[in-house]
């Protein structure tokens, strides 16, 4: 990505920075002249950023203001599915049927939709599309999923 991106998910304004402008942002903090994290988030910042720079073709990281109101930028995980973007929450779970640990994304949280039109709907919605299942041996996963992977410990 040469151009950093604007992009519109669930109502919500996001940007996606470039490489080079995320180097940027984590040495100073700031996104466009705002604050993007606090000096206590930058562990999780760090590891945000490795792990969609890990899989570069599906996941990205953007930023977006949580309202009106929002004086600091929030992060966010960016999930690419059939040409569009969408929110993501990078989570750790184990099958309860076979005990593996997969890191998964999951795209059925609340605050993801706060912008939309219809909320519940959509979290509904966020909630049947997430039929990954365990890797192993297919059973269903503790969280919803739209995407997995075997956590190599
Ligand atoms: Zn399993």
């Amino acid at each position: 990505m040469s151009a950093n991106q604007e992009l519109i998910i669930n109502g919500q304004r996001v940007h996606v920075p470039t490489d080079l402008e995320w180097d940027d942002i984590v040495r100073t903090g700031r996104w466009s002249g705002e604050v993007a994290f606090l000096d206590s988030s930058k562990p999780r910042i760090l590891d945000a950023l490795q792990f969609v720079r890990t899989y570069r073709e599906i996941f990205s990281l953007g930023l977006f203001k949580a309202g009106p109101w929002a004086k600091e930028w929030t992060l966010s995980v960016l999930f690419k599915q059939g040409g569009a973007e969408r929110q993501v929450h990078i989570e750790r779970v184990r099958c309860k049927n076979c005990g593996v640990t997969h890191t998964i994304a999951n795209p059925a949280i609340a605050d993801f939709f706060l912008a939309s039109q219809n909320k519940q709907e959509a979290l509904k919605q966020a909630f049947d599309e997430s039929l990954v299942r365990c890797h192993k041996c297919g059973a269903r996963l503790p969280r919803p999923a739209i995407w997995a992977r075997l956590t190599i410990e």
